[in-house]
């Protein structure tokens, strides 16, 4: 990093720390850059869990308009866009408008993510405004939050975790309920699952390059949760699916839409990860291009 984006982004965490925590943040000790950043970003996840409480939401799914009251957000607007959703400061707050074309479950992300985006304006002044000016750098890093905090809004640890404690390996028909009941997407949860890290699972998401079904399947993502498998490297986006047995329950997920493909002790290979899998479990989850979820549990 050059020592001017470090500057900058250093004055956007401590800006962060200062409004979230106030004279406490003072005391903290902090020792270096990350451990800064852990801090803030804490203090930011607890005012989110604290945001939900206050609306009285206890079940998903969170509905994440009242959520956004407490943000300030004074109207939501949906709207003929040519992006998601975007927020506007105005007297007494902000307007958010949301894109009407997205399909129910994006608005809702895009909401939550919007509701994030509050965290970087000045909440006293009115209208609210941006304490700093626009740079690349901050911009890539209040992105990034958003997209954790927008996670953490629709499905909030409290909610979330009875769930993940109750629900048994290789957790395919868990998560499928959980992305209906939560009513978020298959990747949002997969990456909810992976912060918590709860379960110690192997998330892998496949894309289909042909939506008739006759494309081959490529991997698009892969997911760790859990302590047991961080030094895993399975392999890079792209990589083709040449296992036939993993081919063939892939392909039947694919297909039966509604369907969850679950195996035990099944021997396959993707990337640099070969051997037996204890449990095995995969999905279709919707988006385009098509895509389905598979989790492993060594
Ligand atoms: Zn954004």
């Amino acid at each position: 990093m050059t020592n001017q984006r470090f500057e900058e982004e250093l004055k956007l965490w401590k800006w962060l720390g200062d409004k979230l925590l106030g004279k406490a943040f003072n005391a903290i000790r902090i020792a270096d850059f990350e451990d800064l950043k852990k801090v803030v970003k804490n203090a930011l996840f607890d005012d989110v869990e604290h945001l939900l409480d206050k609306t009285g939401q206890k079940t998903p799914p969170v509905n994440p308009e009242i959520v956004a009251k407490e943000r300030k957000v004074i109207e939501i607007e949906k709207a003929a866009l040519d992006t998601d959703a975007l927020i506007v400061p105005c007297r007494g707050g902000f307007l958010m408008k949301i894109n009407e074309k997205l399909p129910v479950v994006r608005q809702r992300f895009a909401c939550a993510h919007e509701i994030a985006h509050t965290y970087f304006f000045d909440l006293e002044k009115d209208p609210p405004c941006k304490p700093y000016r626009r740079s690349a750098s901050r911009y890539w890093v209040e992105e990034g939050l958003c997209y954790e905090l927008a996670r953490r809004i629709l499905m909030p640890t409290g909610m979330i975790k009875t769930w993940m404690d109750n629900a048994t390996p290789p957790y395919i028909k868990d998560f499928r309920a959980m992305m209906r009941s939560f009513l978020v997407s298959g990747e949002l949860l997969s990456y909810r699952i992976h912060d918590l890290a709860k379960w110690n699972v192997l998330m892998l998401i496949f894309e289909l390059s042909d939506s008739n079904g006759n494309g081959s399947i490529s991997l698009y993502k892969v997911l760790k949760s859990g302590n047991k498998l961080n030094n895993i490297h399975v392999a890079r986006k792209g990589l083709k699916v040449k296992d036939p047995v993993l081919q063939e329950l892939l392909s039947r997920a694919f297909k039966d839409k509604g369907e969850v493909v679950e195996e035990k002790r099944l021997n396959i290979s993707v990337g640099n990860l070969k051997g037996e899998i204890a449990s095995f479990g995969a999905s279709y989850m919707g988006s385009y291009p098509p895509k389905v979820i598979a989790i492993l549990c060594l």
